[in-house]
């Protein structure tokens, strides 16, 4: 069996940055569960495993545009402080979720100031060339319902 649309397919990956720092693994442990064809995974890789067999090795090195996407500067935002009512102590490197126009997103602090806040809406991984490397675990057919939500029924999402 082939890794084509509509196989959950399972993955173990280390994901590096271009510094070779490791940002990501599934090594120790459940491999990642993945509903291909579904974007459920970045276009880069989703596109890399396209036809692979259970026990391939794979390695590839994912542009950002391929990835998490370019970063755009018109995600970084100055805001007033008052936007932050009921926090003590907002220092650089804090999350906070908020509700964007696609939904939840998380913003991270890159800057403070007495009034404001500088705010990063930017994925934390845009702009981010990324490696992937791994193996092919395991894939099976989907079940009609994993097709029809667009994810496999796994780990987290086993019975929801
Ligand atoms: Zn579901």
């Amino acid at each position: 069996m082939q890794v084509v649309a509509n196989k959950v397919v399972a993955i173990h990956y280390t994901l590096t940055n271009g510094e070779g720092e490791v940002l990501d693994s599934s090594s120790g442990g459940n491999p990642l569960f993945y509903l291909h064809g579904h974007n459920n995974i970045i276009p880069g890789l989703e596109k890399e495993l396209e036809g692979c067999s259970v026990g391939d090795d794979f390695e590839v090195a994912v542009e950002p545009a391929e990835g998490y996407g370019e970063r755009n500067a018109e995600l970084m935002q100055q805001v007033p402080r008052e936007a932050f009512q009921g926090v003590d102590n907002i220092e650089v490197g804090m999350q906070f979720q908020t509700d964007g126009p696609g939904g939840t997103m998380v913003v991270t602090v890159v800057d403070v100031t007495d009034e404001t806040v500088k705010i990063d809406a930017n994925h934390p991984l845009a702009g981010v060339a990324l490696n992937f490397k791994g193996s092919i675990e395991s894939i099976r057919d989907a079940r009609e319902e994993e097709v029809e939500h667009g994810h496999a029924h796994e780990g987290d999402m086993a019975d929801h």
